[in-house]
């Protein structure tokens, strides 16, 4: 299965590509995720991405792009992959397309995941993040239930004011993938709304008509 997941931030993006990349066993390619991870490790990318995530900006596609495309010529992607927060703008998506019609491995599904702009503010600004593995956390949960990890914190980027440029920066620039996903015929949309595990069956469900 090769999909991805496309919806603002605060969907719920991260929790279900969780669940969905063990569902189907394949890896959950987070560009959120591995500029953290590069981030806390101080690596040149990290450096390079820094301003522009504590913004609530896009990272350039230059250096999005290159991270992308060398994630998806490891290994472990020859039985699919689920990618999370990329692309983010219809450059990505355009340079996306291209890569995986090189490698004759064309995306199968963009799963749309559909929020109303209250519930996104109200879900973001109570969101923790756990800092030992990076799994988002429950409002007013004490422990990660990934890993169980006690360290949950609010990420830079979660607090009000970069929320508000967050979902700017979406509406400008990311929402219109939706309708370059609609005219490939790939798009599939569900609410993402009630619990995370009614949202999970929901795509899997949507998914299971593909193929
Ligand atoms: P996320 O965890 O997906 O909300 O991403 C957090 C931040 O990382 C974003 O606000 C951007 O600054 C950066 N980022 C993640 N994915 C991308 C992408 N595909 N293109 C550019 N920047 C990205």
């Amino acid at each position: 299965m090769r999909l991805l997941l496309v919806g603002p931030p605060g969907a719920g993006k991260g929790t279900q590509a969780q669940f969905l990349a063990a569902h189907y066993s394949i890896p959950h390619i987070s560009t959120g995720d591995i500029f953290r991870a590069n981030l806390k490790a101080g690596t040149d990318l990290g450096n390079q991405a820094k301003s522009f995530m504590d913004r609530g900006e896009l990272v350039p596609d230059s250096v999005t792009n290159d991270m992308v495309k060398d994630r998806l010529t490891q290994s472990d992607v020859a039985k699919g992959f689920l990618l999370d927060g990329y692309p983010r703008n219809v450059v990505q998506a355009e340079v996306l397309r291209e890569f995986l019609a090189e490698h004759k491995t064309p995306l199968q599904a963009a799963l749309e995941l559909s929020i109303s702009a209250d519930e996104i503010i109200r879900r973001l600004s109570s969101r923790r993040t756990c800092r030992a593995c990076g799994a988002p956390a429950e409002a007013g949960a004490t422990k990660c239930s990934s890993c169980n990890g006690t360290d949950l914190y609010q990420r830079e980027d979660d607090k009000e004011e970069v929320i508000a440029r967050r979902l700017e920066v979406y509406q400008e620039q990311t929402a219109p993938i939706i309708a370059f996903y609609r005219s490939e015929g790939i798009l599939l949309t569900i609410p993402a709304v009630g619990s995370v595990a009614e949202i999970t069956k929901h795509a899997i469900t949507a998914l299971s008509n593909l193929a």
